[in-house]
């Protein structure tokens, strides 16, 4: 498949893929090799416009987590990319073809192993039952595609000083999907975990914590909830889901690895998030 990217300029602004999208809405099936190819060049089009973290030990922390769980779960033969992204919106989003990314804000949230791999597992999923695919395919082109960002991220036109929350639009549109397919993952993530020797209980607890942000400050969370329909009713759904598992699965599931609070100090200390 050859989707050619093109730039769609406005206000001095530029919103990337419109032909990629366009490319994606001709075909009556993407087969996993074309998912593949168009999340490789929407992906290169994220890292030019997102302040994607270049430590090396929190890259390979974040890949090695991710990893594990992808090769207890999906075994299509796609590589999956991890990013951790500097900035402090709580925020994570999938791309088709397994690239997926974790703001830093979110990682700061996540205060033991098993919430952040539940983040992990729920965007893993959305890979795995191919929703952002099927977002993909449905847009039929450019117009769409703009529309569909600023609508997420902005509710309207952008002007010309939103040069950060456009970097993150395309991001949005990946992260948005509708409450069937959120559902989906939750419940997957739920198995994912077991399957990957992390506790499922890491979802609800770092769901809870956002819903309280929320009522502090709702501001630092917006992004999360703009992107992520979260509700008390999801939450319950997925205790309903953990209470399915036998106990004595439960049991031995790890909560927190030093290895993860290492890389969440080694994110502590990156330099602050570009303005
Ligand atoms: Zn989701």
């Amino acid at each position: 498949m050859t989707a050619r990217l093109t730039r769609v300029r406005r206000s001095g602004q530029v919103l990337a893929l419109g032909g990629l999208v366009a490319a994606a809405g001709c075909a009556p099936s993407m087969t996993l090799q074309q998912e593949a190819e168009l999340g490789q060049q929407y992906a290169a089009e994220i890292n030019r416009e997102l302040p994607i973290v270049q430590d090396a030990q929190v890259s390979s922390y974040v890949n090695e987590l991710g990893t594990s769980i992808v090769n207890r779960v999906d075994q299509r033969g796609l590589r999956y990319t991890f990013y951790v992204v500097n900035s402090e919106a709580v925020n994570a989003f999938a791309v088709p073809g397994g690239y997926i990314y974790v703001n830093r804000g979110l990682i700061e949230r996540a205060t033991n192993a098993s919430e952040f791999a539940g983040v992990l597992a729920h965007e893993i999923a959305h890979v795995v039952e191919r929703h952002s695919a099927e977002q993909l395919q449905r847009a039929q082109n450019a117009n769409l595609m703009a529309s569909v960002v600023y609508g997420v991220l902005l509710g309207r036109e952008p002007s010309g000083v939103e040069q950060v929350g456009l970097q993150v639009g395309g991001s949005a549109y990946f992260a948005s999907y509708s409450r069937s397919a959120e559902r989906e993952a939750d419940m997957e993530a739920v198995d994912y975990l077991v399957r990957s020797g992390y506790h499922p209980g890491g979802l609800t607890t770092f769901f809870r914590k956002l819903l309280d942000e929320r009522e502090r400050r709702p501001a630092a969370v917006e992004q999360w909830f703009s992107t992520h329909p979260l509700t008390e009713d999801r939450i319950t759904e997925v205790e309903q889901r953990i209470a399915q598992v036998p106990s004595s699965s439960l049991r031995n599931l790890r909560r927190d690895t030093d290895a993860y609070q290492q890389f969440r100090r080694r994110v502590s200390q990156l330099s602050p998030p570009p303005r």
